[in-house]
């Protein structure tokens, strides 16, 4: 079991942790809050509650162990990224909240590094902001823009700027770079040590977390096992990219995966030529998502979208790792730095994220059942998390704060297309994403395909 766990992903396979399972449920029970799931969005709720409430009785349960999701898979980038852009937020309230959610998100990546820091978790965090590099003359268009856009929002200079290209070399010497924009909204963390550092803390304060236990319903007042039923007055629903296997909730999140390679350690004398001295991490403007860390033990980790959306909004271990998309990495990642062509790939996994169909991420609580929820971060969730486990917080416990008037707590998304529909749809994106970027590469004009897509999705 053990074994198996760690070979999950490079971050499974490095944490210093003993992946027994813990005790699952063994019966009925009573709480006052059951909390399906135990990545970040389970075990911050947890976190906070049991901080705010000793009293509380909290129960987790986790179908696998806690980690075994996308929190213990990701790139590792705690950022102030949030999925809906400030004039999307803006429509759903106003500027001024818009701006309120943005600095929330701003202040979440240090939330992170303070708990770590008062909890003893060493989450191998550093905060070297992120940069995203232009490598071709459309690109360079949208960095422009991306910071045009920033200024009217009233997002200065220490928020998010431009770069030229000597500007980017001296953070990271990639090929082809026109310049790019730079954000210090950024940490670089061990994902791995995060979440299962977080799940011994939440037990250390009382919160009973339950492995191995599925939850096969989520209904008022009670969360339905196979091993028993657990009855709270507020059930949280914190199961992100597996949501839509949950009866009830199919077509409320489709999960979509990610990919990541990890090379062996990579000797000093090639960060030099590369650069990331601060563990900045990093991406382009492309459309099909990239990210990359240098990790702390010196190895370059490099991930990205393009693997296909499984009709059925199915998820499966056997999606984590397809041989196709990692060599496109790999091609891709020599691409930015030839000075990595011969090194050995040591790991190679995904995991599932979560994506509504508004790409909005929402937290939320509905008072009249109990029912509670967060998640479609489409891959924002390591920060994005917490915010909504100080939120779940400040929502269940009744307080009218700013963290519950943020535009995006209460927020319902619209659900997905039924099959085939959504299959057709989604693939035909991610296709169109990878095309506009071969497109942009070629002409170095602003993609003809993404722009048409952009007309079609709104
Ligand atoms: C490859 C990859 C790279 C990513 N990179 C980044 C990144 O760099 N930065 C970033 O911000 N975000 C990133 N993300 C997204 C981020 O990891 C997620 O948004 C975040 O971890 C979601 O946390 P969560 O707790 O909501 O969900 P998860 O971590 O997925 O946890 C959900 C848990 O629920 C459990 N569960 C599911 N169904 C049930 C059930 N029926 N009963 C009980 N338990 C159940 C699962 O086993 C799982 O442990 C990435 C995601 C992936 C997959």
């Amino acid at each position: 079991m053990g074994r198996a766990l760690r070979q999950l992903s490079f971050w499974h396979d490095t944490t210093p942790t003993d992946w027994t399972p813990r005790p699952p449920l063994a019966g009925d029970t009573d709480a006052d809050v059951a909390i399906v799931g135990a990545g970040y969005t389970g075990l911050w709720t947890a976190y906070y509650l049991a901080e705010a409430d000793p009293s509380l009785r909290i129960v987790v349960l986790e179908k696998e162990v806690a980690g075994f999701g996308a929190s213990g898979r990701n790139g590792g980038w705690c950022s102030a990224l949030f999925p809906a852009p400030l004039p999307r937020l803006a429509a759903m309230s106003d500027r001024g909240s818009a701006l309120t959610q943005h600095a929330a998100m701003r202040a979440t990546v240090d939330e992170v590094a303070r708990v770590c820091a008062a909890e003893g978790i060493d989450a191998h965090l550093a905060k070297g902001g992120t940069i995203a590099l232009a490598r071709n003359r459309a690109q360079w268009l949208r960095a422009q823009e991306e910071v045009a856009a920033a200024r009217a929002w009233d997002r200065g200079e220490d928020d998010l700027r431009l770069l030229d290209r000597r500007g980017a070399a001296a953070v990271l010497r990639a090929s082809d770079t026109l310049g790019a924009t730079y954000t210090p909204d950024c940490a670089a963390i061990h994902p791995g040590r995060l979440v299962r550092g977080l799940a011994q803390v939440v037990e250390r304060r009382g919160v009973r977390l339950l492995e191995r236990t599925p939850v096969t319903a989520i209904e008022p007042g009670r969360a339905r096992t196979p091993r028993g039923v657990v009855r709270a007055q507020a059930v949280i629903r914190a199961t992100e990219g597996y949501t839509s296997a949950l009866a009830g909730y199919r077509r409320r999140s489709v999960p979509v995966y990610s990919l990541i390679i990890a090379t062996e350690p990579l000797p000093d004398s090639i960060w030099d030529e590369i650069g990331l001295q601060r563990r900045e991490t990093f991406t382009d403007h492309r459309h099909l998502i990239v990210y990359g860390q240098r990790t702390a033990d010196g190895r370059m980790l490099f991930g990205g979208r393009g693997a296909p959306y499984h009709f059925g909004s199915r998820t499966s271990s056997a999606f984590d790792r397809d041989p196709r998309v990692f060599a496109k990495l790999l091609a891709t990642l020599t691409d930015l730095f030839p000075v990595l062509d011969g090194v050995r790939v040591t790991h190679a996994w995904g995991g599932a994220l979560g994506i509504a169909r508004d790409w909005c991420a929402s937290v939320g609580l509905d008072l009249a059942t109990g029912l509670g929820w967060a998640g479609g971060y489409v891959g924002d969730g390591v920060s994005t998390a917490n915010l909504a486990g100080r939120t779940l917080r400040d929502l269940l416990l009744g307080g009218d704060t700013e963290l519950a008037r943020l535009p995006w707590v209460g927020h319902r998304s619209p659900q997905w297309e039924p099959e085939p529909l959504r299959w057709l749809g989604i693939n035909a994106g991610l296709r169109a994403a990878a095309l506009a970027d071969r497109e942009e590469a070629l002409t170095g004009r602003p993609s003809v395909v993404a722009r048409a897509m952009a007309g079609l999705t709104g």
